[in-house]
């Protein structure tokens, strides 16, 4: 729990919060075995808690999941045997998959996810008499197997929606002890806060600010004559060196690092350019994720098969940044991936 001096808002949970007893001896169902799915399955079971794979009949991750020593039944019979059903299927089948279960879901099994979209948006509604909690690992799954392999920790969310057995929370932190987040520390949040952060996170700052700021500052650059080497890599490759010295050590790292110039000229002028306007969309963007205007719209753009997505993917991919990047990262293949293997192989 949060020590009495410590800064954070909210509770965090380490390993000697989880009461194992809370999942040892259940049965965990996992649907889907993809990035998170693959990860909680194997990690649960290396934990010796009895998991079932729930996977369609002609999946192709059945191969993958059986061969890592998983019992693998169809969702369905996974969930009904299941006291917990740990939702990890893409967030846009999630309603059509709680379909096909939601009969095997009876009082007291707990109904788990980690991500709220489908909860907070009200696409699936869970029974009275369900518990339904999150435990969200703060990283792909990759690294949350990675990590519990070597006796390390991966961070992550829990939260409860609803809890009708009085233990539902207990419940998920035995269940992040063992998938090997308590190592890291837990902290607490809401469905609702998960959800609205994260896809405000993703839009304002993380996927659509960033590409945005990087599009405007490389076009900017071309559009006056510079080349399109030049404009990559100061708009683009650089960001890589600015972002991993704020993730290592907070803005402060990052001003520290850089010359006079450019702390006093990045202070003067990045106000000017994120200016109260872009402040002005950003409100507006999160008015949109918080009154559930862009959840229709994201679930609508499902039902109608992603036209405007699909559109919106195609320019992405043919913007003149990516055609250079591209060529220059052949080029270059700097210290990572099977090319700069192969040419020290070959030396
Ligand atoms: P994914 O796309 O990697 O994997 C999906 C799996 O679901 C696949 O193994 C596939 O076999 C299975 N699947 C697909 N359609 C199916 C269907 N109709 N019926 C049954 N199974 C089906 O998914 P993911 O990225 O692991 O996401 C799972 C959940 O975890 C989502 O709620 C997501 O928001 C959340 N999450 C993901 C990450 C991440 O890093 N990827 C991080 C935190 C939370
Ligand atoms: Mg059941
Ligand atoms: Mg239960
Ligand atoms: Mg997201
Ligand atoms: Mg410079």
């Amino acid at each position: 729990m949060t020590d009495s001096d410590s800064t954070f808002d909210t509770e965090v949970y380490y390993d000697d919060d989880a009461d194992r007893s809370q999942i040892d001896g259940k049965t965990v169902a996992v649907l889907g075995y993809g990035s998170q799915g693959h990860a909680h399955a194997q990690n649960l079971h290396d934990s010796g808690v009895d998991v079932i794979v729930g996977l369609r009949e002609n999946s192709s991750s059945r191969a993958a999941a059986e061969s890592d020593g998983l019992r693998v039944e169809t969702p369905d019979v996974a969930a009904a045997e299941a006291d917990v059903v740990s939702v990890l299927v893409p967030d846009t089948v999630q309603p059509a998959v709680y379909e096909a279960i939601e009969d095997g879901i009876e009082p007291g099994d707990t109904l788990q996810f980690a991500h709220g979209f489908n909860i907070h948006y009200n696409q699936i509604v869970p029974k009275e008499g369900v518990d339904v909690t999150m435990v969200a690992p703060k990283s792909p799954g990759h690294l949350v197997r990675r990590n519990y392999e070597n006796d390390e920790g991966t961070p992550g969310l829990l939260a409860v929606y609803q809890d009708a057995t009085g233990e539902a929370r207990e419940e998920a932190l035995a269940y992040a002890h063992a998938i090997g987040c308590t190592r890291a520390g837990v902290i607490e949040t809401t469905f609702q806060e998960e959800v609205e952060s994260d896809l405000f996170g993703e839009q304002a700052v993380l996927c659509g600010g960033v590409t945005s700021l990087v599009k405007h500052g490389y076009e900017t650059l071309v559009d006056n004559g510079y080349s399109r080497e030049m404009a990559y890599f100061e708009c683009l490759n650089e960001l890589k060196l600015i972002v991993d010295l704020m993730y290592e050590g907070g803005m402060g790292e990052m001003w520290d690092s850089v010359s006079d110039t450019a702390e006093y000229g990045g202070l003067v002028k990045g106000d000017e350019i994120v200016d109260d306007s872009v402040r002005e969309n950003m409100e507006e963007t999160l008015e949109a994720v918080q009154d559930g205007t862009f959840a229709r719209e994201w679930i609508a753009e499902n039902q109608a098969g992603r036209p405007s997505y699909t559109q919106l993917r195609d320019a992405e991919k043919n913007h003149d940044i990516e055609d250079v990047g591209e060529d220059l990262r052949a080029l270059f293949a700097w210290g990572e991936g099977e090319e700069a293997e192969a040419a020290a192989d070959e030396e």
